[in-house]
């Protein structure tokens, strides 16, 4: 856990958020700032800055089923969604805790800004 890190605080529940799908290991909520009509984020639970430093195969796995069951949950896998993973400064990320953007309930463009 690091300490100044919103999205440890939410992991450990030191900030509430309503969960959309929670595992041991993940937690997906909805975005406070949404991009979309629908648009959730996915968390490990334990901190990693970004996707180069997940290097463990079973929260590997298991990042692909949380997404999965956070898109079923939210009624998107019949029109789809799109799913972002923000990288470090030219991939935008703000947030340097590990997440799962899903964004969906509209058509995304392609190719991204
Ligand atoms: P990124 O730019 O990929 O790092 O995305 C960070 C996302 O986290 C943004 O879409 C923010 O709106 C969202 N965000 C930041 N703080 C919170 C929070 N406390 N609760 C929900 N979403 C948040
Ligand atoms: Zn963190």
């Amino acid at each position: 856990m690091s300490d100044n890190c919103i999205f440890c605080k939410i992991a450990s529940k030191r900030i509430p958020v309503e969960p959309l799908y929670e595992d041991e290991n993940f937690i997906a909520f909805h975005d406070m700032n949404p991009q979309a009509p629908v648009h959730a984020l996915v968390i490990p639970k334990t901190h990693f800055e970004t996707i180069m430093e997940l290097d463990d195969e079973a929260l590997m796995v298991g990042a692909f089923r949380a997404v999965q069951a956070t898109a079923k949950a939210l009624n998107l896998t019949e029109e789809g969604f799109r799913t972002v993973i923000n990288c470090r400064e030219n991939g935008g990320q703000t947030v340097y805790h590990l997440h799962f953007h899903i964004l969906g309930g509209r058509f995304m463009q392609w190719p991204p800004g």
